[in-house]
């Protein structure tokens, strides 16, 4: 993804530029030759995973002021990385889903709208398929969610389909699957808190940060009876957002991926790989099901 291969230079608003994948995206964005501006509302995003070069807001989508943003910065290009996104939050508190990961969307692209912004990246997930009929997941695979989390993901791609009609807005809908890793030279990387993700959680139990890692489920329908999943680099994610900058020209263009590797794997291996790489042993119990973990999950 050299410069010289992206010839036209956008200015891109990326929306939650200082979380885990929307800085690598920013750096990516940086080295291709386009122009990143952030807006976070740093309640998960750190100012300090962003250089001081980078144009920063500290604003949330639905603030009015997005309006101005969009205008004096003249973006061509939203992508929207803002979320929440703990599944299990999202269960016992749907409102704050529905009014953060939707409502707070339809005012961004509300603003969008006004200010004749026709471009959008959105962050979906592989959450808004639910326990899949078939594995790998295609792109048209039927899309039922068994959680808010991915709900509130669908509504905004079904949205934007509607909304794309009426206005000629184009878009990509992203649906990532396990995202994994850090920058090759370590200074950005995974940093949630509280830490609920399977690769910061056993590097942790490696290093005798944390006593030992929860296998949270040791009896589903899979080779090792632990869940599978389709873990793919952040830079490879990151790498997609920049591929599609130039295919959103055309009025009114809808895009779905699923952005994955195609290559599945359990906790066990995750747990083994950890192990190889650092050479210390990571402490493990075998704890319960989480409730809306599906067995397998991974992008055709
Ligand atoms: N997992 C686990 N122990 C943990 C956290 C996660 O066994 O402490 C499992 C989880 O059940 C899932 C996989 O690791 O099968 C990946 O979970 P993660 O939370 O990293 O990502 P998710 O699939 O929920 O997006």
């Amino acid at each position: 993804y050299e410069a010289s291969r992206y010839k036209v230079s956008m200015n891109v608003l990326v929306v939650g530029g200082a979380g885990y994948i929307g800085s690598h995206c920013v750096r990516q964005l940086a080295a291709t030759g386009h122009r990143p501006i952030v807006l976070d509302n740093l309640v998960f995003g750190h100012r300090g995973a962003l250089l001081s070069e980078i144009p920063f807001y500290h604003a949330d989508i639905a603030d009015d002021e997005v309006e101005l943003i969009l205008k004096n910065e003249k973006i061509d290009l939203v992508m929207h990385f803002a979320a929440f996104a703990y599944v299990g939050e999202s269960v016992e508190d749907p409102l704050k889903y529905y009014f953060n990961n939707s409502v707070a969307t339809l005012h961004l692209l509300r603003s969008m709208v006004r200010c004749k912004v026709m471009r959008f990246v959105f962050s979906s997930t592989c959450a808004t398929f639910g326990i899949p009929e078939t594995v790998p997941i295609s792109e048209d695979h039927p899309q039922h969610p068994i959680n808010p989390y991915g709900q509130t993901k669908l509504d905004v791609e079904n949205a934007l389909n509607h909304i794309s009609r009426a206005t000629g807005m184009s878009f990509a809908a992203f649906r990532y699957f396990n995202a994994a890793g850090a920058s090759e030279d370590g200074t950005i990387g995974e940093d949630h808190d509280p830490e609920t993700h399977l690769i910061p959680l056993a590097i942790d139990a490696a290093v005798g940060k944390r006593p030992h890692l929860s296998i949270l489920g040791t009896d589903y329908p899979t080779p090792d009876g632990t869940c599978l999943r389709d873990y793919v680099h952040v830079d490879d994610l990151s790498r997609a957002h920049i591929v599609v900058c130039d295919k959103l020209n055309t009025p009114g263009t809808q895009l779905f991926y699923n952005l994955g590797t195609g290559r599945p794997h359990s906790v066990l291996e995750i747990i083994n790989a950890v192990e190889t790489v650092s050479g210390k042993k990571v402490p493990r119990v075998a704890g319960v099901r989480r409730a809306g973990d599906p067995p397998s999950l991974c992008a055709d």
